[in-house]
């Protein structure tokens, strides 16, 4: 992943959360606080500006300074979480060119960073149930000497399947976790959003 895919990915997000954002909030406002799409869109928003204001001069650089601004600019849980997922994954991106083997090892340790901080494992109907499949198709790809675009496009799919598989969950993290039984049935406005950004990681990889 070159910088310039490091960008235009960054910019894809930016452009399927401004397009997807209603979308978001919408299933918010079934088992949360109706507030995700606007979090987001806020959010990279601002990181689309941050960018643009301070050039980043590494793939590393470019999710370093998303993670940050995410951090800093959105109030929300998906904040901290999709900013430390980030920011985690741009410092342990070192490589001026990285493979997609080196990019799910910087993913990895951003999902690390996720579940250190929201401590939610694989069925707890978070973004996490999207992430881990994700990541674990993103490897397998690398691993059997898929390119960026191919791995990318796996990782998609299985990040959809995962944000999928939340909706009979009940929730046990997050204001969703406060309905009890009534958060099933909905799928998981985090976990749909880090589908779209698998997408548009596909999207950027071409
Ligand atoms: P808030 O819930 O503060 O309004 P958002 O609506 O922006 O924040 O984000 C909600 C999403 O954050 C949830 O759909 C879920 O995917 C994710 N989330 C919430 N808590 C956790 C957690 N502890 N670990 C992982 N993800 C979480
Ligand atoms: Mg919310
Ligand atoms: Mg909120």
């Amino acid at each position: 992943m070159d910088i310039k895919t490091a960008r235009a990915w960054v910019r894809a997000i930016a452009a399927s959360v401004e397009a997807g954002k209603d979308r978001l909030t919408r299933l918010d406002s079934a088992i949360g606080d109706a507030d995700h799409g606007n979090n987001l869109h806020r959010g990279f928003t601002a990181v689309d500006a941050a960018l643009a204001t301070h050039p980043a001069a590494t793939p590393g650089d470019v999710l370093v300074t998303t993670g940050s601004t995410l951090i800093s600019k959105v109030g929300g849980a998906s904040g901290p979480l999709y900013g430390s997922l980030f920011r985690a994954a741009g410092k342990r991106l070192t490589q001026s060119a990285p493979t997609p083997a080196d990019l799910a090892d910087a993913l990895d340790a951003g999902l690390a960073a996720v579940r250190k901080l929201g401590s939610a494992q694989v069925g707890d109907k978070t973004m996490v149930d999207a992430l881990t499949p994700a990541l674990e198709a993103l490897r397998a790809a690398a691993e059997s000497g898929a390119d960026l675009p191919a791995a990318a496009h796996a990782a998609a799919k299985a990040a959809a399947d995962g944000a999928a598989s939340t909706i009979p969950l009940q929730a046990r993290k997050g204001r969703a976790s406060y309905l009890g039984q009534r958060s099933q049935g909905h799928e998981d406005p985090g976990a749909a959003s880090t589908a779209m950004i698998f997408t548009a990681l596909a999207e950027a990889a071409g």
